[in-house]
């Protein structure tokens, strides 16, 4: 009986954190939560950010994808802490600053993140340079090649468009330019003009908008 009580006593007071002796009751990966937390590292910041910088347009891209330098970071780091802790990890961004350097090649970021880990939140923060990549992105290359995918021709029936028709037809061009959309040729033509676009999808974009019927004779054609 008295021996009972011993072990029973001993036990409640031999509760100690392995890593740094501090008694405690409560144990994460059975260790103190200070020592816990101090075994976990959040930031990994040479492997943060992939992102390319286009030397002829100046965008952001993380692959063929156009991005911008704090969502990709934010990506970045909510994906790393989850697969080193988890897909269900519960991860915060608390503050992100992105400074870019003024030859566009590398941006430093200061960030603040939070997570909790086997029910313990940690918050850690850090600085780092990251480094981008120069690629001519996939938009910009076509347009040095004279890419195009699709041809609009802008025609008057039984007659020749005017000047101001013409203009029209420019300015609903520009005016229909999606982020990675562009005109690559535009031709004079004694019937009209051709606007040689990027794609297809763009072309039809062009042929029809409304702002055609006030242009009233005047119509796009469009040809892939
Ligand atoms: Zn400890
Ligand atoms: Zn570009």
């Amino acid at each position: 009986m008295t021996e009972k009580k011993d072990n029973l006593k001993r036990e409640k007071w031999s509760k100690f954190c392995p890593k740094c002796g501090k008694q405690t009751d409560e144990f994460f990966e059975s260790m103190c939560k200070d020592c816990f937390k101090q075994g976990i590292t959040l930031l990994v910041p040479e492997r943060l950010v992939s992102v390319s910088v286009c030397p002829h347009c100046g965008g952001f891209f993380k692959g063929k994808e156009r991005t911008s330098i704090e969502p990709a970071v934010e990506t970045a780091v909510r994906k790393a802490i989850r697969k080193k802790y988890g897909p269900e990890t519960p991860v915060e961004i608390a503050g992100l600053r992105v400074e870019l350097a003024e030859n566009k090649r590398s941006a430093h970021v200061s960030i603040t993140v939070k997570a909790e880990i086997s029910g313990v939140e940690i918050e850690e923060t850090g600085e780092f340079t990251a480094a981008l990549k120069r690629a001519i992105c996939e938009r910009c290359s076509r347009i040095a090649g004279g890419y195009y995918a699709a041809i609009v021709q802008i025609r008057a029936e039984v007659r020749i468009p005017t000047d101001e028709e013409l203009a029209l037809a420019e300015n609903i061009a520009h005016a229909s330019l999606g982020e990675s959309d562009f005109v690559s040729k535009e031709q004079m033509l004694k019937e009209g003009l051709d606007i040689y676009v990027s794609s297809a999808e763009y072309g039809r974009r062009i042929s029809r908008t409304r702002a055609w019927s006030r242009a009233a004779p005047t119509g796009g054609r469009f040809r892939r």
